[in-house]
């Protein structure tokens, strides 16, 4: 890299500071932020950007990048759906009128396809609390609670860092007093990957109407893995919540890897199928721009 100004270009672009930063392990991340200009509003299950520019450090052992000389002032940006801690340091249901940050839940990608590297998380995994960097001003999607009644049964079903939206949403259910049933579900490879167990099981204690499953692939001690997909077929889910999924009082919200959403392409549903195919079997629909339905879903990628 040429010489560039790094503390002139943080100043120039960075708008927000990092807060809080806890790593549950070494690759995965719950972050703070806070704006230095006053929140936008928005709905729990949307996202905004986060932004670095290409001249900070990439994390030790990621894949290599060959940025251009023209690119080295430049910024990069993703997509990051905003998650919530849902209870505060107390162990209270989190008050987001005090709050003056917001949270990110992120999982550091080392390795990329040979031609395009990772070029985002190997850079933010490199920060530390008090650090700068960019947040976007637009928050925005349609992954909302809308159109969700005080009686409706809720699942969230997500893999990985999946579950930041629907962590939100979770709060906000819990906040509204919601009455119907609400079941999480996330899977993961291994038990540390789950950067929120804690506060769920606690959520679990705490509301009757709550349950959490969490799902590992990889845990040397478990026995035949389970996908999301399996916990709908083998009627778990229904088993946990103590009632049978009725398509016309359920909302089901999908988040994370596409292969575990499996939404249809040109029509063709993945072989084997994700979630949606097994829920449409089943009397659900997708929502989608021209089709209002009770499955919601948002890709990573
Ligand atoms: C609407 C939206 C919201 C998102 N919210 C989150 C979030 O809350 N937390 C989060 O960790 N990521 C989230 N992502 C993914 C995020 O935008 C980045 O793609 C990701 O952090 C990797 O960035 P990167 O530049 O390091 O690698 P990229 O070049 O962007 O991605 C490289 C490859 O990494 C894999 N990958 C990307 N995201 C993930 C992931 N989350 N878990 C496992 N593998 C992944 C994919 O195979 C992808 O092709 C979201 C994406 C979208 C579209």
């Amino acid at each position: 890299m040429t010489a560039v100004n790094i503390p002139e270009l943080r100043r120039e672009r960075y708008n927000a500071t990092v807060v809080r930063l806890y790593r549950p392990q070494p690759e995965l991340m719950l972050l703070r932020v806070r704006p230095d200009f006053p929140m936008p509003a928005h709905e729990p299950g949307q996202y905004t950007t986060l932004g670095l520019g290409n001249w900070e450090p990439r994390f030790p052992g990621s894949q290599d990048e060959d940025i251009a000389e023209a690119d080295e002032t430049k910024m990069v940006r993703r997509a990051y759906s905003i998650s919530c801690p849902i209870l505060d340091d107390s162990g209270n249901l989190l008050d987001r009128t005090k709050t003056d940050w917001i949270e990110f839940y992120v999982v550091l990608v080392m390795q990329g396809r040979p031609d395009k590297p990772p070029a985002f998380t190997p850079r933010l995994f490199m920060l530390r609390e008090g650090d700068r960097l960019e947040l976007g001003k637009k928050f925005t999607g349609h992954f909302t609670l809308e159109g969700v009644k005080p009686d409706d049964t809720v699942l969230f079903l997500s893999t990985g860092t999946g579950e930041a939206p629907h962590n939100y949403m979770l709060w906000q259910l819990l906040s509204r007093g919601h009455r119907g049933k609400i079941l999480g579900a996330c899977c993961v490879r291994y038990r540390k990957d789950l950067g929120y167990l804690g506060t769920h099981t606690t959520l679990v204690e705490r509301y009757p109407n709550y349950s959490y499953v969490p799902l590992v692939t990889r845990e040397p001690s478990q026995g035949k893995k389970v996908y999301i997909q399996d916990l709908i077929t083998s009627g778990e889910i229904e088993e946990r919540i103590g009632i049978p999924l009725d398509p016309s009082a359920t909302h089901v919200y999908l988040c994370g890897n596409p292969n575990m959403i499996g939404k249809p392409e040109k029509g063709v549903y993945p072989d084997p199928p994700g979630v949606v195919g097994v829920l449409e079997g089943r009397g659900f629909t997708c929502d989608l721009p021209r089709q209002r339905g009770n499955i919601h879903f948002e890709e990573y990628w």
